[in-house]
């Protein structure tokens, strides 16, 4: 049976790490067979300012309203956004809610507070000298931070919840002893459950040689607690990866026994059949 694809994170030029413009992403996902996409830029709370994100969220918006009028008839063009840190940047983040008619919300931790006030960088860090117990102690205390950011804030899809992972294992092959985590995997997925939000399936590992955030385990946790709602992105900053592992993502997520996928529209939820 054909599957409905829907690509629920990507971005654009009017995010600060990427330059693929709107049209030639469009185009990709139109090529891969996808139905409908959400262009999802950044607005990370800490540099925003230094971004310059207000601005270049605007015209986001309104580019992405302009394109679903082109490609209307072929592909569904929706406009999100990525909201960053907002545990740590409150204001910016309900600045930015309020700044368009967002379809979708995802809300993300790209950084860890520690105790000293320092905020680390996930990708930058050089985990191959890092101690075991700092490694454990650094991934509890992400998992702590997303649980109130899961509780807290305004968002429609919680997107990669274990990316620290893919740094520390996936790049600088450093193990974790995930059972001592499961507790806390547990409250994540049970806060975004009660609340009525939805877990993203991130699927950009697999564009290079690492696999979904979160792993097919944490899925079927998911799934097994009564979560429904499930979305999939590609998190592409670029058209060759556009779509990316979405088929094969979706396919799994039938296997575990989701029905479909959870697209927002103006900020309202509609399962899209798989
Ligand atoms: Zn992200
Ligand atoms: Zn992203």
């Amino acid at each position: 049976m054909a599957i409905t694809l829907y690509d629920m994170h990507t971005h654009t030029e009017y995010s600060h790490d990427s330059t693929q413009s709107l049209d030639g992403l469009c185009a990709a996902e139109l090529a891969a067979g996808v139905a409908g996409v959400a262009v999802t830029d950044h607005s990370d709370g800490l540099y925003s300012h230094k971004n310059g994100d207000f601005e270049r969220l605007i015209r986001s918006n309104r580019c992405c309203r302009e394109a679903a009028a082109r490609w209307a008839g072929r592909l569904e063009i929706l406009s999100g956004v990525e909201i960053g840190e907002e545990l740590w940047s409150p204001e910016n983040a309900a600045a930015v809610r309020s700044l368009a008619d967002w379809d979708v919300v995802l809300a993300s931790n790209h950084c860890l507070r520690m105790e000293d006030g320092e905020y680390l960088g996930l990708g930058p860090q050089d985990y191959t000298v890092w101690p075991q117990e700092k490694l454990e102690y650094f991934m509890q205390r992400y998992l702590e931070h997303l649980i109130l950011t899961a509780r807290q804030t305004d968002y429609d899809i919680l997107t990669h919840i274990d990316i620290p992972l893919r740094y520390i294992t996936g790049r600088d092959g450093r193990i974790l002893q995930q059972e001592r985590r499961a507790d806390l995997v547990d409250e994540l997925l049970r806060t975004v459950i009660c609340r009525g939000k939805t877990l993203e399936v991130n699927t950009s590992g697999l564009a290079g040689s690492w696999r979904t955030m979160p792993e097919t385990d944490t899925l079927r946790r998911y799934y097994e607690l009564g979560g429904r709602r499930i979305s999939i992105g590609s998190d592409a900053h670029t058209a060759a990866n556009a779509a990316a592992g979405l088929r094969q993502t979706a396919e799994l997520l039938r296997s575990i026994g989701f029905t479909g996928q959870t697209v927002y529209r103006r900020r309202q939820p509609t399962e899209i059949p798989f």
